[in-house]
């Protein structure tokens, strides 16, 4: 009998009683001994980084007033039907995500699926698809690799689900979402993506991967194409978002008359 020792489930799980894993917590680098989703030593995950507590049913803001929805989500409506972040936009989080996307550390890949596989089945979240942002190609190509394809294709192998690659494309090479106000922001991914084989996704609940969520202006312009070939739902499922006071800020605004978000949002978002 030929054994296949790349995928043996026995071999692997006696190779790892014999040589355990290094396992090292993602934020202080302290080893961890149990097998926790967050990859989170037990002091980092009370930093209050993971996502809890009372969130927008839309947008997955947190909320600060008894409503079900974010004070922007009750004004303004997003194309998908769920946006769902598994921490906050915090410099912990900030420093991972930025290793992972600019300096190519493959090796996240792996710790941050894992947690987006467990806030998918936490969230008893469904889909037919998994579907990532894309990429403009030339970017792509000059960075090595497409960081939310990686995250979409390494979740999939945790949650057994199929990867649908090139669906959803970006036509429009774009300006950088970076230090632009909410206005800006929905302006510059205005009309950038579009999908490919519309009858593939027809009817189809569709899961849509991003590393951040920060405006929501990225996601909403891809569940907006989308939705526009009928498939059935979009849910948004992304690493972190901002611990924005949403619903504090909108009220503020409110008092003072200012009449529109965009107001706001340069001081809410040039962060990001
Ligand atoms: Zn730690
Ligand atoms: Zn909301």
């Amino acid at each position: 009998m030929k054994i296949d020792f790349k995928n043996n489930k026995i071999i692997e799980a006696l190779d790892n009683a014999i040589f355990p894993r290094n396992i090292t917590c993602l934020i202080c680098g302290h080893d961890i001994f149990d097998d926790n989703p967050y990859l989170m030593c037990e002091n980092c995950q009370k930093k209050g980084l993971i996502v809890n507590g009372r969130v927008c049913k839309k947008c997955g803001a947190s909320l600060f007033s008894n409503s079900s929805y974010c004070y922007r989500c009750q004004k303004e409506n997003f194309y998908f039907d769920r946006a769902i972040s598994v921490f906050y936009y915090e410099a912990e989080i900030i420093r991972n995500i930025k290793q992972f996307k600019f300096e190519g550390f493959s090796a996240l890949k792996k710790s941050f699926a894992k947690s987006l596989a467990y806030c998918y089945i936490v969230n008893n979240l469904t889909a037919d698809y998994i579907l990532y942002v894309p990429l403009y190609i030339s970017k792509e190509k000059k960075r090595g690799y497409n960081q939310s394809k990686l995250l979409a294709h390494e979740l999939a192998k945790l949650i057994n689900l199929p990867v649908l690659d090139d669906v959803l494309v970006k036509i429009v090479n774009n300006e950088s979402q970076v230090g632009k106000t909410l206005k800006e922001r929905q302006e510059n991914v205005k009309n950038v993506y579009s999908v490919k084989d519309k009858e593939k996704i027809k009817g189809k609940r569709i899961l849509i991967i991003d590393d951040v969520l920060s405006t929501g202006s990225t996601l909403n312009a891809c569940a907006k194409v989308l939705k526009s070939c009928k498939c059935e739902s979009v849910i948004a499922l992304t690493y972190a978002q901002p611990r924005l006071k949403i619903d504090k800020y909108f009220e503020k605004c409110q008092l003072k008359g200012l009449k529109t978000f965009g107001k706001i949002s340069k001081v809410l978002y040039t962060k990001f």
